[in-house]
């Protein structure tokens, strides 16, 4: 099975799609997380997109499309996976299609978590709260003047491929500002028709 997670920054994505991973034994990509992986590990992609992430803007498509393109190779991809914050522009989910055909899989359900986004502020709050409560590293990209700007990158380069699945009847929209649980089961009775279908 292979899922589409989108929603703007703080929706919940990465919480959802790793309760989701679990459940159904899909490998969560969280795009995010694996150019976070690439900074930590100083390569030269993360030397690359350092800056462009912390200022909140989106990294060049072929870069991304790269680095999908080999980890949906691997064996931990087998059963399906859930793409966290991929794609994020319409070029990206044109080449999501074109792998998924060249890889002989399907797209099962793409799921946007809708949010209030006067809401989201106080969730980022929030998550940097949690995080150092728990000796953790904010992300740098965590600060109320950079999520403005990861605002305005997902209103004008990734509400469209809302547009993009609705067209193709693939767009099922969940009210994120439910509880974590409350969301979840909305998502998996989601998942469970599709996997029936
Ligand atoms: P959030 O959804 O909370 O903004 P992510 O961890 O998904 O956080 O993404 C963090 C940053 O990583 C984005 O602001 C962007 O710079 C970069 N990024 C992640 N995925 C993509 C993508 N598919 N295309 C372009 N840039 C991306």
């Amino acid at each position: 099975m292979n899922v589409i997670i989108m929603g703007p920054p703080g929706a919940g994505k990465g919480t959802q799609s790793k309760r989701l991973e679990e459940k159904y034994d899909i490998k969560q990509l969280s795009t995010g997380e694996m150019l976070r992986a690439e900074i930590e590990s100083k390569s030269a992609l993360g030397r690359e997109v350092e800056s462009i992430m912390d200022r909140g803007e989106l990294v060049p498509d072929e870069l991304i499309i790269a680095l999908i393109e080999s980890r949906m190779s691997h064996s931990d991809c087998k059963n399906g996976v859930i793409f966290d914050g991929f794609p994020r522009t319409v070029a990206q989910a044109e080449a999501l299609d074109e792998m998924l055909e060249s890889h002989g899989r399907t797209l099962d359900a793409v799921i946007a978590l809708s949010v209030d986004e006067a809401k989201l502020v106080d969730r980022l709050h929030t998550r940097i709260a949690e995080t150092q409560a728990a000796g953790g590293a904010v992300r740098s990209d965590d600060n109320e003047d950079t999520l403005r700007r990861r605002l305005e990158e997902y209103h004008d380069k990734t509400a469209p491929i809302s547009r993009y699945y609705a067209d193709r009847n693939m767009l099922q929209t969940v009210d994120g500002m439910q509880p974590i649980a409350a969301v979840e089961s909305a998502i998996a009775a989601i998942l469970d028709r599709a996997r029936a279908a």
